[in-house]
């Protein structure tokens, strides 16, 4: 079966079609500034191909979309003969709220939930939903699945997602701690089970995804227990552009003192802080690593900020879980910054961690690896993440039922 992986965001479309009967990507690509002057797709051939780049006007979605599957099906570099071919779309839909603890095939219904959490995810669902439609209008025979980003995290217990408010905020409006990179925490740890050679239900694990946003997840038997992100993914760690973790009472302050209103004020807590904020340099780790620890003080105190969060979770997450059996890197700065990694590293012998200093320093390049000595008596891995590849698995599985 040949199934399309959409990632529709507010202005850009990612894509992916696999060969589910090898597994393998037959194409991939992106379309940027969606509904903005000078919109652009770009197109692979296979999982490795040279880029093309074509520049189109792309209105909205459903242009986007369009765009897409005339790539994919004419000129020299098609990969499909007709639409025909089309099994399958999975789509990757950030918040599911608590209505979803699993993948579903889109139905009305299902697409009427989606629109009941855009009050959760205001930037994110209604892009997601907008694809969804396109989809619908193009191609109204083919099936669609819908992946959330937070369904993984749906077996936290209440310890872990109700926040100390007002009971009624979560009873009348659902706020609660839903966590998010719920495809990219359940993927990892599944390969982590893989590498270790030990079934998942006998795992305690902690994953560490760190892109431009960053999550740390506690994974027991194969299921998440609490994880960083919360009610949205502001809370937490300390991101590229987001403060992560701060005394909320900072916020009132902050709005008082400079008079700010409610979107300034969101706007200084995602687009201005995190490491960003703290450099003043930029959001982009490596730019903070060019020349590290010789950059400016600054840079280090960010990358010593942003280290000590993520050392922060572990550390409460190893509480959680009453011990681990291994942490696990992935995502951009995961899976690329050895500097990062040993930052948190350093000076955990008392849990048993060694790392091998010349694994760490490694560029893994999409490759999976122990950057532990032997004797480590927990395990240290790097892993790729590959979301699109479990929405890929997802659809199948759930057309299949
Ligand atoms: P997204 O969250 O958008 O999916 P990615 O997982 O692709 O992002 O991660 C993007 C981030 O990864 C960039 O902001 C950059 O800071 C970081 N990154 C990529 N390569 C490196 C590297 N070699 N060293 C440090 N950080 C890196």
């Amino acid at each position: 079966m040949k199934v399309l992986v959409l990632n529709c965001g507010s202005s850009s479309i990612k894509y992916q079609l696999f060969d589910m009967t090898t597994t393998t990507v037959m194409a991939k690509g992106l379309v940027q500034r969606v509904g903005m002057a000078g919109s652009t797709i770009d197109y692979r051939k296979g999982d490795d191909g040279k880029k093309k780049v074509y520049e189109s006007d792309i209105l909205d979605h459903k242009i986007g979309i369009q765009k897409i599957f005339e790539l994919l099906t004419t000129g020299e570099e098609a990969v499909l003969k007709s639409l025909e071919e089309l099994g399958a779309v999975g789509h990757r839909i950030v918040h599911g709220g608590d209505k979803f603890s699993s993948s579903v095939l889109i139905t009305e219904e299902v697409k009427n939930a989606i629109r009941d959490c855009i009050v959760f995810a205001p930037l994110h669902n209604p892009p997601n939903l907008k694809g969804v439609e396109a989809v619908e209008e193009i191609l109204p025979k083919v099936k669609q699945v819908a992946v959330f980003d937070t369904a993984f995290h749906q077996t936290m217990p209440a310890e872990a997602y109700i926040y100390a408010l007002p009971y009624m905020f979560y009873e009348k409006h659902r706020i609660r701690r839903y966590g998010f990179h719920g495809t990219s925490h359940r993927y990892v740890a599944s390969r982590a089970a893989k590498l270790l050679g030990k079934p998942l239900s006998e795992l305690k694990l902690i994953t560490v995804h760190l892109g431009n946003g960053g999550s740390v997840c506690a994974i027991n038997k194969g299921k998440s227990v609490d994880t960083s992100m919360g009610h949205t993914p502001l809370e937490g760690l300390v991101m590229g552009t987001r403060c992560g973790d701060m005394d909320p009472a900072l916020i009132l302050h902050i709005m008082k003192e400079y008079e700010l209103t409610i979107s300034e004020m969101d706007n200084l807590l995602n687009k201005h802080s995190g490491v960003l904020g703290i450099s003043q340099i930029s959001s982009d780790l490596r730019d903070l690593e060019e020349d590290w620890p010789k950059k400016s003080e600054r840079a280090n105190l960010a990358l010593d900020v942003y280290s000590h969060r993520i050392k922060k979770y572990i550390g409460s997450y190893i509480a959680v879980l009453n011990g681990v059996d291994a942490i696990v890197w992935t995502a951009g700065v995961g899976e690329n910054s050895p500097i990062v990694r040993s930052i948190v590293h350093r000076e955990m012998d008392w849990l048993g961690v060694k790392l091998d200093l010349e694994k760490n320093e490694v560029t893994w390049r999409g490759a999976e690896g122990d950057i532990t000595t032997p004797d480590s008596k927990v395990k240290v891995l790097v892993i790729p993440t590959n979301e699109e590849l479990v929405i890929a698995q997802d659809t199948m599985d759930c057309i299949k039922k």
